[in-house]
């Protein structure tokens, strides 16, 4: 007990430690404003079918750009918004936003957002069945992320919430696969559509002779489970020619595609449209 209070003691006049604690309490008290403001915003980054060489799926992540200290990274926000509840109201005008700027889009395209093991609710429905309305976008054109959490705690209840979801006709993946608390037997649990293989693994396949027995072998898993892949993070052409060698179904990262934002991304969909006229967009780093 003594040892905790004088840990803690230490802490604060530790000024590093000092210092992250002010900025979480600021960003936390500031991001109430956060979607009034207008300060938040999503962009798209595309997924490529390694098959065709098409991208026709985009994932939308979140950007805050706060008007004191600048860009902020979801990695540093969405556990604070977790923390605090506020997840909940910033997910769901993430949904609403990502359905709308999708519904612009030639129906070729489809949208992926990611969801916060806090929103899986069994509101989330509801939430998810009005942003659907609302944009008017066709429910198989939106795709749900989680991450292996969700199956975690609270298992029975979320399960037959994505089970609900998925017979909306959205589709539900499975996120960075392979890190945090990820145990094969959460597969058994719910037939996801896709696996997203995590970019730690995909980072590695060039230095690391067990990165690449790892993702060969979740490639081969998903396959004979009837899942897709989806390696993330891939930043070099090394790494693709070895996750198309592998049998990868797509391929998601810097090399083929940074986030776009909203505004940018119809007039692009729609000048290859025009230019390849196959309704779908070519991305050359894969030829
Ligand atoms: P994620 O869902 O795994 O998203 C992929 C992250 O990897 C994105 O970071 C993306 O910009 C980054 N990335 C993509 N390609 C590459 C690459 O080639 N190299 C590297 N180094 N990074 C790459 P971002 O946008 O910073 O998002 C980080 C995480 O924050 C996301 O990981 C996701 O878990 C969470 N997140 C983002 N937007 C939302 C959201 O709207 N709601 C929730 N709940 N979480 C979100
Ligand atoms: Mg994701
Ligand atoms: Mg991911
Ligand atoms: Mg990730």
């Amino acid at each position: 007990q003594a040892k905790a209070v004088g840990r803690n003691n230490l802490r604060c006049f530790d000024p590093a430690i000092q210092h992250d604690k002010h900025r979480r309490q600021a960003l936390r008290a500031w991001m109430r404003d956060a979607i009034a403001k207008q300060e938040l915003h999503l962009v798209f980054q595309p997924m490529i079918t390694l098959e065709t060489g098409l991208a026709t799926e985009f994932e939308a992540l979140l950007r805050w750009r706060q008007p004191v200290l600048g860009d902020i990274g979801p990695a540093e926000f969405i556990p604070i918004a977790e923390e605090s509840g506020q997840i909940v109201a910033i997910g769901a005008w993430v949904l609403d936003q990502a359905c709308r700027a999708a519904a612009n889009w030639p129906a070729t395209f489809t949208v992926t957002v990611n969801l916060s093991p806090m929103q899986l609710v069994p509101s989330i429905v509801d939430t998810v069945a009005n942003a659907l309305q609302q944009s008017r976008l066709a429910p198989e054109r939106l795709t749900l992320e989680i991450t292996e959490t969700v199956l975690l705690e609270n298992s029975a209840s979320n399960l037959t919430t994505l089970h609900t979801l998925r017979a909306m006709g959205v589709r539900i993946v499975l996120d960075d696969f392979g890190v945090g608390f990820a145990s094969l037997s959460y597969l058994q649990q719910f037939p996801f559509d896709k696996i997203k293989i995590d970019r730690s693994f995909v980072g590695d396949l060039e230095r690391r002779r067990d990165s690449q027995s790892i993702v060969k072998a979740v490639i081969l898993l998903a396959d004979d489970m009837g899942m897709d892949t989806t390696a993330e993070g891939v930043e070099t052409s090394g790494q693709l020619s070895w996750l198309r060698q592998a049998g990868c179904g797509q391929v998601q990262g810097f090399l083929l595609g940074r986030p776009m934002s909203a505004e940018d991304l119809p007039g692009y969909l729609l000048s290859y449209l025009a230019s390849e006229g196959a309704g779908e967009v070519k991305v050359d780093a894969v030829k």
